[in-house]
């Protein structure tokens, strides 16, 4: 993993300096990919492009018209070890939100278009069923109800035109129980690349598994 420049935003509630730092490069050996579209990559974590200021609470997007400034991770730049010693004695890191977080985003209409809402409804997605497959199947009747809620709103926003959409769709379903309409938009992703995918939530939707599960 390479660092790439770290940005610098402010805060639009209360002007804090808030970081963002990226990734110039990385690799995605050892990442392991589950059947919700989720990756856990250990060498290649995602740049965080929403997150929640910690002193004044506001949730906003990490937009590139809000960046102020940026700089390397460089001591023999002198102009770079100035900004970066500034920015991390009076600024903060952005953090990915957390289920709370998503939950607040979404509820709050912090998104401007369907693109937005469905990564947050993704992130949410993600968060819900981590925790699930961790705690070997079980969610309390909040988070289940949260889940299926979710899992509505998101087939809705998707494009049931694109393959990978359909492929997602089928797993949601799968997800809430709903196996029949699983296998019936199953058959609807023909694109041969996506095909073992497919195959693999159509064995565990058969028997009637909702339990989301690492590719093999
Ligand atoms: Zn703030």
């Amino acid at each position: 993993m390479l660092p790439g420049p770290t940005n610098v935003y402010h805060c639009p509630g209360c002007s804090k300096s808030i970081l963002q730092w990226t990734l110039a490069s990385a690799n995605s050996l050892g990442a392991k990919y589950y059947s919700d579209g989720r990756i856990k990559a250990p060498d290649f974590p995602a740049t965080v492009i929403i997150t929640q200021c910690e002193d004044c609470g506001t949730i906003f997007w990490l937009d590139r018209e809000i960046k102020v400034d940026e700089f390397e991770d460089d001591d023999f730049r002198e102009d770079d070890a100035l900004k970066r010693d500034y920015y991390r004695e009076q600024g903060a890191w952005a953090e990915e939100l957390d289920k709370e977080g998503w939950v607040k985003a979404i509820q709050k209409g912090a998104f401007r278009n369907p693109k937005e809402e469905i990564y947050l409804r993704k992130k949410l997605l993600w968060c819900l069923n981590e925790f699930f497959l961790e705690n070997k199947g079980f969610l309390d009747a909040e988070d289940f109800l949260l889940r299926q809620e979710n899992a509505n709103n998101l087939i809705k926003l998707l494009d049931n035109t694109a393959q990978r959409d359909l492929l997602l769709i089928a797993e949601l379903h799968r997800n809430v129980g709903n196996f029949e309409s699983c296998l019936e938009v199953l058959d609807l992703v023909t694109e041969p690349d996506l095909q073992r995918m497919a195959y693999g939530i159509f064995k565990k939707c058969r028997v009637k598994d909702s339990k989301v599960f690492e590719l093999g």
